[in-house]
């Protein structure tokens, strides 16, 4: 009997939206559990890797130092990573914050205009965060092809659950993603 394909996926500087248009799949998703087991992943909530695995879905690209090495663990995990959504393709909302790169302190300037300087943020005392638990921030936002080798990118904010079964399906069957235009969607 063939084994199942082994499924890693994780949010990086995402929202979740891509992990939910996962599960937007409808009935396919039970197609999937034929074929595949999900290993680390915030659906199987296992935040290691138990075994090596056939697919690492990405979503979020790179804002901090946790985000980089969690995404080099991914590449040295998983056979085939594929980057899907906006953020991991081209960092997304996020990504706003390399605007400013041209300024002379670029980080600090952002995160005064967050949590210093902004009338609209509710933080009474003022601070900008630094406990040290806190993962380092980078100096810019990395897309996930920066940080490491991406096979396949998934456009879309989020893509749909459509386009992201038939990416996993042809996978699973060792074929290339399918990259039809009517699925893709560059919103
Ligand atoms: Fe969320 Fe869109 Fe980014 Fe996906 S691409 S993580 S849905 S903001």
């Amino acid at each position: 009997m063939k084994r199942k394909k082994r499924i890693a996926t994780v949010s990086l500087a995402g929202c979740f939206g891509c992990h939910m248009s996962l599960l937007d799949m409808d009935e396919h998703i039970l197609e999937l559990m034929e074929l595949a087991e999900f290993d680390r992943s915030p659906l199987t909530d296992f935040k290691t890797f138990s075994r090596r695995c056939d697919i690492g879905v990405i979503e979020g690209g790179c804002c901090n130092e946790e985000n980089v090495h969690t995404l080099q663990e991914f590449r040295k995990h998983c056979d085939v990573l594929v980057a899907v959504g906006q953020c991991a393709i081209m960092g997304g909302l996020p990504v706003m914050r390399n605007a400013i790169m041209h300024s002379k302190d670029p980080l600090r300037e952002c995160l005064e205009e967050a949590y210093s300087s902004s009338a609209k943020v509710y933080n009474p005392s003022n601070q900008i965060p630094n406990d040290a638990a806190l993962p380092l921030l980078l100096d810019k936002v990395y897309t996930c092809a920066e940080v490491v080798k991406i096979d396949y990118q998934i456009p879309g904010c989020p893509p749909s659950g459509e386009v992201l079964w038939a990416t996993l399906a042809a996978l699973i069957k060792g074929e290339p993603a399918p990259q039809e235009y009517h699925m893709i969607k560059y919103d």
